[in-house]
């Protein structure tokens, strides 16, 4: 089944819960718009390089279409169409009024100097700059692309069309109109929803956690966890996983990452191993389909905190629903992240700078909100978090309709 599908599976499972019309239903199983785009970069070898590209705009009704891009060999429609979706649910359920919309680019940037890297922001930009703006398509860093690549495009977007107002990206760096605060929003309103949940689920102030993925969301989230005495006992990235039964170090683990590899012999375990370890939560914050109907009967945890997008399966979701097991979506878990960047849009619409207290209080009171809104829907309706979270998406976005 492809991701696209199980996204639709989600939809079919909230339709009937959320009491919208089989149109809504109908409106949102297919993205508005499409762009395949396919363009030429010069390499450092003085030849030209082509490279394929998307950005799928899912639904607008709510505000323009938001979503980060993604720079990764495994890009392709199918994957870029799910996160579309997911974007515009994710946006409904934080209340935010955006749509939902998502961009990438089939590339392994680790491959590309910096000065191929910047060419090829810029020329991914050149080819859908008519597609995008401020007020029509907004969007934001995610997997492999960064501040400093939401900066050379939003400047090939101020060459192209003259608005340098910055509302049209997310996430740039400080000097150039984003908030101190994006960083770690993603991870940080992922805390918020972890301490709601902890209340609600009785996770224990001790409760032992893995974290597979050590970028942006995965980084943070530990280090959010281990300030909060938490015991985070191991971390990964695409390479290996750390474990330490005592507990990891996050900053130190950081530091190795950043010289050589994330562990070393011993301290090694796969990936696979940190999915399944004995642990009260497991928090994906790397790649989706990672928890499918293969290893989801091994999964040990209690409660799972998708801070990745779409990381497990609606087929593994049934397992986990049988086992007890505790899913807290992405589409609220995560929501950190573009709550974060709804506020960096307004700022440099209103020409306003937040200080980083009000940028975290109101992320902070977002959170908790959206929180209690699922929660109790999931608890009156008795179904999953996931249900309620989209149920409560569609709802919001028909009214729009
Ligand atoms: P990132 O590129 O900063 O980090 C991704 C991490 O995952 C890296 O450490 C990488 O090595 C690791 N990884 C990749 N494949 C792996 C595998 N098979 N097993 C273990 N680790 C693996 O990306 P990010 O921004 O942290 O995004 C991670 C996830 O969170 C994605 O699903 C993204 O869509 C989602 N997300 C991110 C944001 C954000 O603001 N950054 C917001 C919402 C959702």
């Amino acid at each position: 089944m492809s991701t696209f599908e199980n996204a639709l599976k989600q939809l079919g499972k909230s339709f009937k819960v959320s009491g919208v019309t089989d149109e809504t239903k109908e409106r949102l199983s297919s993205p508005q718009r499409i762009l395949e785009v396919t363009f030429p970069v010069k390499m450092d070898d003085g030849k030209t390089k082509l490279f394929y590209g998307y950005r799928v705009q899912h639904n607008n009704a709510r505000g323009p279409f938001k979503g980060g891009i993604r720079f990764h060999p495994q890009v392709d429609l199918d994957e870029v169409k799910s996160l579309a979706f997911w974007m515009s649910i994710k946006c409904a359920v934080a209340n935010i009024p955006f749509g939902g919309g998502k961009g990438g680019v089939s590339v392994d940037p680790r491959k590309l100097s910096e000065k191929e890297l910047e060419g090829l922001s810029r020329a991914y930009i050149r080819y859908i700059a008519d597609a995008i703006g401020p007020e029509k398509d907004v969007p934001a860093p995610d997997v492999n692309t960064n501040a400093k690549i939401m900066d050379w495009m939003e400047d090939e977007y101020a060459k192209i069309t003259g608005d340098s107002s910055g509302a049209v990206i997310t996430g740039k760096s400080v000097e150039n109109g984003g908030h101190a605060g994006r960083e770690d929003a993603t991870a940080r309103g992922g805390f918020y929803v972890f301490q709601e949940a902890a209340k609600e689920l009785n996770i224990p102030k001790d409760a032992i956690i893995a974290v597979q993925g050590f970028g942006n969301a995965g980084y943070f989230m530990s280090k959010f966890l281990e300030d909060a005495r938490y015991n985070v006992v191991a971390v990964s990235d695409s390479k290996a996983a750390y474990y330490a039964q005592e507990g990891v170090k996050v900053e130190e683990v950081k530091k190795k990452k950043e010289t050589k590899f994330i562990c070393e012999g011993d301290e090694c375990i796969s990936n696979e191993e940190l999915l399944e370890l004995d642990v009260d939560v497991l928090i994906p914050a790397a790649l989706e389909n990672q928890i499918t109907e293969k290893n989801a009967s091994k999964i040990n945890a209690k409660v799972i905190l998708e801070l990745a997008n779409g990381p497990t399966t609606p087929q593994a979701e049934e397992i986990l629903e049988k086992k007890g097991v505790v899913v807290i979506p992405d589409v609220l878990a995560n929501a950190g992240g573009v709550t974060g960047s709804y506020f960096e849009w307004k700022q440099n619409r209103e020409k306003e700078t937040w200080g980083i207290e009000k940028y975290h209080s109101e992320l902070e009171k977002t959170m908790r909100k959206e929180f209690r809104t699922v929660f109790d829907f999931a608890k009156e309706k008795d179904v999953s978090m996931r249900t309620a979270a989209f149920a409560i998406a569609l709802q919001r976005i028909e009214k729009a309709f």
